[in-house]
């Protein structure tokens, strides 16, 4: 293959498909380089179309905790293939994952499987609404819930930097149902509920907001959310689509203690094949069709294939891992800072790394807590940081505002190889 490969793949890509990408983030927008084309991965590493390979610190953007390709996944994956991958019936392989998570996360008794983490939280929010008779929804602003017309709102990941952090084309009619405060602002909230609390169905908060930056929030505040839910008879939603199964098993809820009405899950659960899922007492789920009137449905939800490596993968996923994860991602984060720190003479040394367990985030200045604090320069700093990383071998995800990834993979050996790839 000649140099050329990475923009000539681009060029083709952008004759067949709008800006060349299947979902934004990944066309390197505001990065001033090619997207890398990546032909295979394995443990820590992408390679690309060129041969070139990269420590990946975005890791499929979550899902991948036990690192790309791992040796139960793929044997799993492999005898399931051979048994057909969809059925649109009955099967046993979902029954053992469900079983598998409901036994481990205490605060729900049922679920549904879906298969992303958009789909988890549009079903939840129709079931919300179900459940309640009510039509409106309190958002955060910056926390990014999917790509469904009501949370495209003040949302995150791909939005963030945008204009307005919204999207065209969502209606009028959908918008004014959606209410948006500030996180950590709790008297806001208040006010949102004595304004307009009978007609409120949820809150749905991101417990660890990670889509604009990693903006972990007070426990008192979260506290309060189920306080308030409490008194007016709203739901409480927890999507923990990247906290679920990474900061902890049962996500942010477990960590907290904080039992929210309804959790969305995706990424983890799945280990990097479509799975997402919504969780609840069995008492709200009973509102889901067949049993009740909310409909929801999928021509691929719970395939066999996503089913098996779903659990191959959740099974690894132990405390010993958490802990261990939480160790490997606090010595990634002093590597960088030393090198953030010496580097062409501190040309990076404005930079902070927030840290949450396996999660990482750069930040040039102060950590903002909400929107409002966010730097202002961020993303147009962000480039030179990326591009000199990327050309060392380091991937990170490619957006100044998507976090950063540790897996399993990322073993001590890794780190030396990152030493020797930042100083190099
Ligand atoms: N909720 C959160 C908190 C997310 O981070 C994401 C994706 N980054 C989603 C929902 C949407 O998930 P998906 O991309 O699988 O549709």
């Amino acid at each position: 293959m000649t140099a050329h490969t990475q923009e000539q793949l681009f060029e083709r890509s952008k004759k067949l498909v709008p800006g060349g990408v299947h979902s934004p983030v990944r066309s390197f927008k505001n990065l001033h380089t090619t997207p890398r084309f990546i032909e295979k991965a394995e443990g820590a590493f992408l390679t690309d179309v060129d041969g070139k390979n990269y420590i990946d610190f975005c890791m499929s953007f979550g899902p991948l905790i036990l690192g790309h390709k791992d040796p139960k996944v793929h044997e799993e994956l492999e005898a399931a293939l051979s048994r057909g991958w969809s059925y649109g019936a009955c099967e046993p392989y979902s029954l053992e994952l469900a079983e598998y998570l409901l036994e481990r996360l205490p605060f729900v008794d049922q679920l549904r499987f879906v298969n992303s983490g958009t789909e988890a939280v549009m079903t939840a929010l129709r079931l919300a609404r179900g459940a309640t008779g009510r039509d409106k929804i309190l958002k955060f602003d910056g926390c990014y819930h999917g790509h469904m017309d009501s949370m495209l709102i003040q949302a995150g990941s791909g939005l963030a930097g945008e204009a307005d952090a919204s999207s065209a084309g969502v209606p009028k009619g959908v918008s004014q149902d959606t209410l948006i405060v500030e996180l950590g602002d709790i008297e806001a909230v208040k006010e949102c509920f004595k304004r307009e609390g009978k007609d409120i169905a949820c809150i749905v908060i991101e417990p660890l907001p990670a889509n604009n930056g990693l903006m972990p929030q007070d426990v008192k505040f979260l506290k309060a959310l189920r306080e308030i839910c409490n008194q007016y008879g709203a739901l409480l939603i927890f999507d923990e689509v990247i906290s679920g199964f990474r900061v902890a098993f049962g996500g942010m809820a477990e960590k907290t203690g904080i039992t929210p009405d309804i959790v969305t899950y995706g990424k983890v659960i799945g280990g990097g094949l479509p799975v997402g899922a919504l969780a609840a007492k069995s008492k709200i789920m009973n509102h889901l069709a067949p049993v009740g009137l909310v409909y929801q449905a999928g021509t691929l939800s719970a395939n066999p294939l996503a089913m098996v490596g779903g659990l191959a993968n959740v099974r690894q996923c132990t405390p010993e891992l958490y802990e261990n994860l939480r160790n490997q991602t606090k010595k990634i984060v002093n590597i960088f800072r030393k090198w953030l720190d010496e580097f062409s003479q501190g040309q990076y040394k404005e930079y902070k790394i927030v840290q949450e367990e396996s999660l990482f985030w750069f930040v040039p200045g102060q950590e903002p807590k909400n929107i409002k604090q966010m730097p202002k320069n961020l993303a147009q700093n962000f480039h030179a940081l990326f591009q000199e990383l990327l050309e060392r071998g380091i991937y990170l995800s490619p957006n100044a505002y998507e976090i950063g990834f540790v897996s399993r993979a990322h073993d001590d050996e890794l780190l030396k190889e990152l030493e020797r790839r930042l100083w190099n």
